[in-house]
């Protein structure tokens, strides 16, 4: 049996544990949805301060240049691109994690036009709106496109043919918490002919990446999950320097122009990682990305990597242990390469049970059918913090503590 002294010895042990000094979260709360909205990063009020007051307020106009304003989403992404395995020049984060897929669904289409392709499969357990913006663009192109969705990962190897024009897919599952392997199937879509995009939403932050030696072809990702860039922050989009020529897409916004202050009426696109941007980006909302960014700097992924497998193991362990007569089914891989940074179990109570459980502090997030999240975020979740939530679970559970009747909220 796991007990309570066991963890705090593990936290004691922690290198990462005075991390989470530069979060500010509330006191009496065991945060664990830092897979849907990071915590914020104490740097972040101040630096909100900066911009609005100083640069925004102060300085006004000239801090498109002099606080480089105009820069930031290439000065962003050439931070962000150490954790997730891009080079310099590769990355740049802007506009939302929609619309830089339809940018990169788009450009791999567009790649692939020569060659009659005109499948993009996916899986039917994709986050939606990924799924969504595949069906939106091919529709919208009407020409013969097709979005075809898979039940299961086994099921790629057979639905991958010679008219696959694009493999897009989730790398870690946002309901499940299951962790393709984006070699083998990166590989697998390029034996057929096909092209890989990758959605890093719930990687980026969380497990590390490899996108280079992983054979991926073009990839997005969201800064306001494990990245802490606030809620609503702006996104990222990978695209490597060798499919950067080619990439072409129909949002040729200003921004994207080789030069756009010449204001000429033709649209011509800059070179490199610059064509992926649109338009005018949120300054302020981009700056906080920053300040997630800042935090990551002092550490390493490998080193996150090993805590959330131990946090998460840990989750596992002692639900198992404690709640062992409850109706509890566990979703997440128990494999580690096959595991994000979260633990789902269904409970057929699962959205009072998660309104209850976050009543008394603890927060995680329900999604259908039946199924309560809890993310396990490293740089601010301690051993500690696993083991009061089992315990408030477990009293939870074992008093019927929670109200089938429930009214939902808009957002779950
Ligand atoms: C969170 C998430 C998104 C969010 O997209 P937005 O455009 O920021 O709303 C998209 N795709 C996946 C897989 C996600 O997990």
């Amino acid at each position: 049996m796991i007990s309570r002294s066991d963890c705090l010895a593990r936290d004691a042990a922690d290198t990462l544990a005075p991390l989470r000094e530069q979060f500010d979260l509330p006191a009496g709360v065991i945060y664990l949805d830092g897979n849907s909205l990071g915590a914020r990063p104490k740097a972040a009020l101040t630096r909100a301060t900066e911009v609005i007051a100083k640069e925004w307020g102060k300085d006004l106009i000239t801090s498109w240049n002099s606080a480089g304003w105009f820069e930031m989403p290439k000065r962003l992404g050439d931070r962000l691109a150490p954790l997730v395995g891009a080079k310099p020049g590769e990355v740049v984060v802007t506009d939302t994690t929609s619309i830089n897929l339809f940018k990169a669904l788009a450009a791999a289409l567009h790649a692939q036009s020569h060659t009659g392709r005109k499948v993009i499969v996916t899986e039917r357990s994709n986050f939606p709106t990924d799924i969504y913006m595949a069906q939106g663009l091919t529709s919208w192109l009407d020409r013969g496109y097709q979005v075809k969705l898979v039940d299961s990962p086994e099921q790629l190897q057979t639905a991958i043919n010679a008219d696959t024009a694009v493999v897009m897919l989730t790398h870690v599952n946002y309901r499940t918490g299951y962790q393709h392997d984006m070699a083998a199937t990166s590989a697998l879509a390029h034996q057929h002919g096909a092209l890989a995009v990758w959605d890093l939403a719930h990687s980026a932050g969380a497990v590390p990446l490899d996108l280079h030696a992983d054979g991926a072809d073009f990839a997005v990702g969201c800064t306001y999950k494990y990245l802490n860039g606030g809620p609503g922050s702006p996104a990222f989009i990978w695209v490597p320097e060798r499919n950067q020529d080619k990439f072409s897409h129909p949002l040729s916004g200003w921004w994207g122009h080789a030069n756009p202050f010449a204001m000429a009426p033709d649209f011509a696109p800059t070179k490199g990682i610059g064509r992926a941007l649109c338009g005018t980006q949120p300054v302020t909302s981009l700056a906080m990305v920053e300040c997630g960014l800042d935090v990551f700097a002092q550490t390493s992924m490998q080193a996150v990597r090993t805590k959330s497998l131990a946090l998460t193991d840990l989750f596992i362990a002692l639900v198992e242990q404690r709640c062992p007569n409850h109706p509890l089914g566990l979703v997440t891989p128990r494999e580690h390469a096959r595991r994000g940074s979260q633990v789902s179990f269904t409970h057929p109570y699962g959205y009072a049970v998660m309104q209850a459980l976050i009543a008394r502090g603890v927060i995680g997030d329900y999604r259908e059918p039946e199924i309560m999240r809890f993310g396990f975020t490293p740089l601010y979740t301690s051993f500690a913090d696993v083991w009061d939530a089992v315990e408030i679970l477990k009293q939870i559970l074992d008093d019927k503590a929670y109200d089938i009747t429930a009214a939902r909220g808009a957002v779950t």
